[in-house]
């Protein structure tokens, strides 16, 4: 059967309904001799297809990989290469490190002359290319600089108006305001509606009082401030003193600018009572503090005003109806701070991968009798550790560029649909690719075996460091339940008829198709050409997606009726947490097809398709239960797919080195003597390092 002839899954549906049984019989049974070859939307498969290895050039891929903004990462590399003194030692105190820290941040913006404020809300994109390179150098100076400008800087830009604009944006930039963030308490993290501190307006004065009522609401974990801030954006709620009666009115969570050290004398500001956090896991050049208020008066002027503001009088006004909604724009302006992470956690990735690859690709254990010992990446085992892994790197890079840019996007537009797709994005994606990263950096550490375990290999570092970024700028399974959350809510509401934000679109197709049962044909074909169709990855994916939402929603509704929407959401948790999972690994399997399409060199075209195809066989396979559990993949099918699986992780083992390079870290960058990239000088460093 010519391709030209043969039906797509879609088709085979539509007609399964009007067919006689023979002629359906028959129809199967011609398919299953003569599966399709080709699809509408199959990507090209030049040399992949072909058992030979992939020619690819890591020169030309790594081009196509650089974001517009790689010149201001290199800049970054280049300022930290020339500065020896400002790279971070092995062993050093914490109390030193965060000297080390803020002196690596004053070198950057005042020495090198990178001045990250303004790009955060008109250059978004180039702001986090900052942030990643940055992070790369020191991850504790990725977070201090992100906690200086995305969240003390990016709070004041974005909840503020003009006038906080005037005033702060010079001295955030030039880092003379250094500032902090302070939402989380002692006793309320994720759940910041539940924060306790309040601000009360004092008509009298035209102030507010900023109080800590009881030891629950100390701001705790807030970064800068156990040393070096002099102000914090400080989330509190509003208190307004009701006309006529003895008594508050609670106006919802409100960000109040509230000075919390001298600027001049550096001392703490009367009724202030700071803290240290102390030493932490990682991440310890970061001064994390705690702080408590003792009715600090702060003028009116400091509320931040753009989603509500106190006239003279005490008269409250907003261009937003409800509590709820004004709580939401509030926090929907802070997504920056998640996608950033969840961008940087990437980079983190590419390092980790890098010298894990490098260093198992130089060394070598056993081998056959009376032969040369083998490079341990020629271990199939070694080979399922990090080549999924290194795929996963892949597709993940593409995934977060198009949320950067998305967001980018959002911040010009504001477009309603694109502030829901981002904020679902970003929190579906920082929660996946951080527990991805931290989970990668065990493995990685495990894959260099005992080398790996020298804190001068960086695995230690960067796995104390990057742990946090699951915690967080929302945690992990908090932000996968919004994801989830919001999949409901479009599937509840839109599905039948109405607009499916981009993100989601797939779903009412899907659905469709997921409500038709799998196909009893389509699931046996094996054929590799078949298995790395991205239409059938796709639909693989988007199928798993489908089912999970509708059996969500079925066991909702189900347990609503005897435990309420609380218990029942409770009922059906590790479900809707599977089903966001399943929903980020769609969207991020799509993004990397299109990226595949959108390379304009072929070796590198053919390079990634067979490492998406890995990414995409490797995740089918991972849940195989699931696809066996409907018949949606044959027991012969499923075989196929590992054995594929594993043959493509071989075949991406030969470019491994090529796709590392591509990701262009520096010597200086990755800092691993065993992931240097002339894998001649690894050992000679390494020995040198210790002594010899
Ligand atoms: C190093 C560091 C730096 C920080 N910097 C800052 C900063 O500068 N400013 C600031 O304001 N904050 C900061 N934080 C605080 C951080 O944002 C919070 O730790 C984070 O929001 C999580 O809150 P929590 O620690 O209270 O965890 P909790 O909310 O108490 O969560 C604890 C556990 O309970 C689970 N859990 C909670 N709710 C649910 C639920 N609904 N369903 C299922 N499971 C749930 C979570 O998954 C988690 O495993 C920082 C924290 C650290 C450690």
């Amino acid at each position: 059967m010519s391709s030209a002839t043969t039906p797509n899954t879609k088709e085979l549906n539509n007609h399964v309904d009007d067919e006689q049984p023979t002629t359906r019989r028959i129809r199967h049974l011609s398919l299953h001799l003569n599966p399709p070859s080709t699809h509408n939307n199959q990507i090209e498969l030049g040399a992949c297809s072909s058992r030979a290895k992939v020619d690819v050039n890591a020169g030309q891929l790594s081009s196509y990989l650089r974001g517009k903004h790689r010149d201001v990462q290199e800049r970054v590399f280049a300022y930290f290469n020339s500065r020896p003194d400002l790279q971070t030692p092995i062993e050093i105190l914490k109390d030193d490190y965060r000297e080390l820290c803020m002196r690596q941040l004053v070198g950057l913006v005042r020495e090198a002359g990178i001045r990250p404020l303004g790009y955060v809300v008109e250059d978004p994109v180039k702001y986090f290319a900052i942030i990643e390179a940055v992070g790369s150098v020191d991850m504790s100076l990725g977070i201090k600089l992100g906690v200086q400008y995305s969240l003390w800087g990016g709070s004041v830009l974005n909840l503020g108006t003009k006038k906080h604009r005037d005033k702060y944006f010079e001295g955030i930039d030039n880092l003379e305001y250094l500032g902090c963030f302070a939402m989380t308490e002692l006793h309320h993290g994720s759940n910041v509606q539940g924060i306790q501190t309040i601000a009360t307006f004092d008509p009298v004065t035209d102030e507010f009082i900023i109080t800590t009522p009881n030891d629950g609401a100390i701001k705790w974990w807030i970064g800068n401030a156990a040393v070096h801030g002099k102000f914090a954006t400080v989330f509190a709620k509003l208190m307004l003193p009701e006309h006529d009666k003895n008594a508050l009115s609670d106006m919802g969570v409100h960000a109040f600018i509230v000075p919390i050290r001298d600027l001049k004398t550096h001392k703490t500001l009367p009724g202030v009572e700071i803290n240290d956090c102390g030493h932490k896991v990682g991440l310890n050049g970061v001064d994390n503090g705690a702080l408590r208020f003792r009715d600090v008066r702060i003028p009116r002027e400091n509320l931040l005003n753009r989603f509500g503001d106190v006239s003279r009088d005490g008269k409250y006004t907003s261009p937003l109806p409800t509590i709820n909604k004004r709580f939401a724009a509030t926090l929907g302006e802070l997504v920056g701070g998640r996608v950033g992470l969840a961008y940087s956690s990437v980079g983190v990735l590419k390092i980790a991968a890098t010298i894990a690859i490098r260093y198992s690709l130089l060394r070598q254990q056993f081998g056959p009798p009376k032969q040369p010992e083998i490079s341990i990446l020629d271990y199939q085992s070694q080979q399922h550790k990090l080549m999924p892994m290194l795929a996963s790197t892949y597709a993940f890079h593409f995934a977060t560029v198009h949320l950067i840019e998305k967001y980018a996007q959002m911040k010009k537009t504001h477009d309603e649909q694109l502030v829901a797709d981002v904020h679902a994005l970003s929190a579906g994606l920082k929660s996946y690719v951080t527990s991805y990263t931290a989970k990668s950096l065990s493995i990685c550490r495990e894959a260099c075996g005992g080398h790996g375990y020298a804190a001068v290999n960086r695995f230690g570092s960067l796995r104390n460091d990057h742990d946090i970024f699951q915690t967080f700028e929302g945690d992990n399974t908090v932000l996968l339940q919004q994801v989830a959350g919001d999949l409901l809510k479009q599937y509840q509401e839109k599905f039948r008829g109405g607009t499916i934000a981009a993100t989601w679109s797939y779903l009412r197709e899907s659905m469709n198709t997921y409500l038709s049962q799998p196909n009893p044909v389509t699931a046996r074909w094996e054929g590799e050409d078949h298995l790395r169709d991205p239409k059938f990855q796709l639909d693989a994916f988007r199928y798993r997606t489908s089912r999970l939402l509708q059996s969500a929603a079925v066991r909702l509704r189900k347990h609503t009726k005897t435990l309420g929407s609380f218990g029942a959401w409770n009922r059906c948790l590790n479900h809707l947490l599977t089903l966001a999972e399943s929903h980020i690994e769609t969207v991020i399997l799509e993004n990397f097809i299109e990226a595949i399409k959108r390379c304009p060199d072929a070796n590198s075209r053919a390079a990634l398709k067979l490492v998406c195809d890995l990414y995409a066989l490797n995740l089918i396979w991972s849940d195989i239960g699931t696809y066996r559990n409907v018949d949606y993949v044959a027991p012969n099918k499923a075989k196929a797919i590992h054995k594929l699986a594993d043959y493509l992780s071989f075949q991406v083992k030969n470019i491994a080195k090529e796709l590392v390079d591509a990701f262009d870290l520096p010597d200086h960058v990755t800092r691993a003597p065993i992931g240097k990239q002339s894998p001649g000088e690894a050992y000679a460093e390494y020995t040198q390092f210790v002594g010899f």
